[in-house]
């Protein structure tokens, strides 16, 4: 997931670039990474569905090398989608954290997280929020390895979220965005900011940061997106002098920072960041919550 106020649309054309004699990044809206081991390969996410996946495919094999894992670095719709047909296709192992494992399998926990725990409406059920079930046959946490990749837990923009690393380099997931992505009008997602600032200090200590969405040449990434999250939640704290509810509290952010909100979908992507940036907010003593009226208010401290 990237940036609310945006939905996947259009055309890709997916093209492999070597950082490396070993690291490679398919690269789209959706960046995919490759690791090689001599001939095998592990492919890092799987896009957002068949047709993405198939073009992976084609490329690996092209390349003369036999895919062996995949790897999926968070449970979102727009890194797990092909994985039903690369499972399909090949034999792949699959390899995840526990805690996204059980949205791979059961990927309405997706649309269902978002919309509260009870069950989504249509506009969360498109392939942006809704992925088809498939296998997770390997379990990695902070520290596992393959060999000289190492697993990095970088949560922050989903819980159970992964990087991973080799030297000075490592693929970074969503915990960093591309520039182009932060400068458009908007707000890129997150479930939980003080997560997500501790992943950025950990990212500091390589030469290079890979995102998911965004140019793989980029420096700076990681103060860019530091400052970023620092702008929203200025913006909402300032916002809260006043006394509102979570609803209103929207609604005046996405009239602030003219975001262009065009999709059900995607407004509740927009509220679970907005959610985030309150509860963290309230743990660093910045702002409180209470009820009035029947409704939860948010004010700043
Ligand atoms: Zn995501």
């Amino acid at each position: 997931m990237e940036l609310v106020g945006t939905t996947s649309k259009g055309r890709f054309r997916l093209e492999l670039i070597w950082l490396n004699d070993r690291f490679g990044v398919l690269h789209d809206r959706t960046n995919l990474g490759l690791i090689r081991f001599s001939k095998d390969v592990m492919l890092i996410d799987s896009g957002i569905d068949e047709s993405y996946a198939r073009k992976a495919l084609k490329i690996i094999s092209e390349n003369g090398l036999k895919l062996r894992w995949l790897v999926n670095t968070h449970f979102h719709a727009d890194h797990i989608g092909g994985n039903l047909f690369i499972q399909r296709k090949s034999q792949v192992q699959t390899i995840a954290h526990p805690l996204t494992k059980p949205f791979v399998e059961n990927p309405i926990l997706e649309p269902m997280s978002l919309y509260c725990g009870a069950n989504p409406p249509d506009q969360l059920r498109s392939k942006l929020f809704l992925a088809q079930p498939s296998e997770v046959h390997v379990i990695v946490e902070n520290g596992s390895n393959f060999e000289d990749v190492q697993i990095i837990e970088l949560p922050g923009h989903a819980p159970g979220q992964i990087g991973l690393a080799l030297k000075d380099l490592i693929f970074a997931a969503d915990s960093v965005f591309g520039i182009e992505i932060l400068g458009k009008k908007g707000i890129v997602v997150y479930s939980d900011i003080g997560a997500a600032l501790e992943s950025l200090e950990k990212l500091r200590g390589f030469d290079q940061c890979i995102p998911s969405h965004g140019s793989i040449s980029e420096k700076d990434l990681v103060q860019m997106n530091k400052s970023h999250i620092e702008f929203v939640a200025e913006k909402i704290h300032s916002l809260l002098k006043e006394p509102m509810s979570e609803e209103i509290l929207l609604s005046q952010l996405i009239e602030n920072l003219q975001i262009d909100l065009q999709d059900v979908g995607v407004y509740y992507l927009l509220r679970m960041t907005v959610l985030a940036y309150l509860s963290w907010l309230k743990k660093i003593n910045k702002a409180q919550i209470y009820l009035e009226k029947g409704k939860t208010v948010w004010q700043s401290l």
